[in-house]
């Protein structure tokens, strides 16, 4: 089964407190949500392998270590592009796609409306970001796709899970670890984690 990371250094759940405050205004929630994506990147490569190298230093020679493995980032949009520059800040040179998804009204399933992915994808150890693990059918699907694409190696990267989306992840594709913020309570009725942050997605762009 994958794993759920909680990220509970202080520096992350303070500024998640401050994410959830509704009196944090759009420009203050931008800065937070890239600020944390940065802190739980740092968290989420841990474990990535690394390879032996010389180092030349103004004294001596000596022995280092480089990250090989070439990366992607994956945001979900709207809200994951939030996440982007968060990754980016220590990941610059990772690739960068994109993935749109809705749910279908009448089926309720999600659909994928755009997808633009680097074009070696399947080399990479891709970071799917997403601020809200709500139910997990969005996530689920993504991760779906990108296997559907040859993907092989995927992270799930998040600020607040629900347990339902932790649980739906876990049972559809228990490969993928699972980093967050927290794991809050529950979902509501409107499908909003409680006590969450209220609208991701509004919140970062201003548009309620
Ligand atoms: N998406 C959000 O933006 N917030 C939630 O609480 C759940 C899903």
């Amino acid at each position: 089964m994958g794993e759920l990371i909680i990220v509970d250094h202080p520096l992350v759940q303070h500024k998640l407190s401050m994410l959830r405050s509704i009196d944090t205004c759009n420009k203050e929630f931008r800065e937070l949500v890239e600020e944390l994506a940065t802190l739980i990147c740092f968290e989420a490569t841990r474990d990535l392998p690394t390879v032996e190298t010389a180092v030349t230093t103004p004294i001596c020679k000596t022995n280092g270590k480089l990250i090989e493995k070439k990366l992607g980032v994956v945001p979900i949009l709207r809200a994951g592009i939030g996440m982007v520059n968060g990754m980016l800040n220590l990941l610059p040179t990772a690739k960068v796609g994109h993935l749109g998804m809705y749910r279908d009204p009448d089926t309720l399933q999600p659909v994928t409306y755009y997808s633009k992915l680097p074009k070696d994808a399947e080399e990479r150890e891709i970071f799917i970001v997403d601020p809200m693990l709500a139910t997990g059918g969005t996530a689920s699907a993504a991760i779906r796709y990108l296997k559907c694409q040859g993907v092989t190696n995927i992270r799930l990267l998040c600020l607040i899970a629900a347990p339902e989306g932790v649980e739906k992840i876990q049972t559809e594709h228990p490969d993928v670890n699972i980093y967050a913020a927290a794991c809050d309570s529950h979902l509501n009725s409107h499908g909003y984690i409680v006590p969450g942050l209220g609208d991701a997605g509004d919140r970062l762009f201003g548009t309620k």
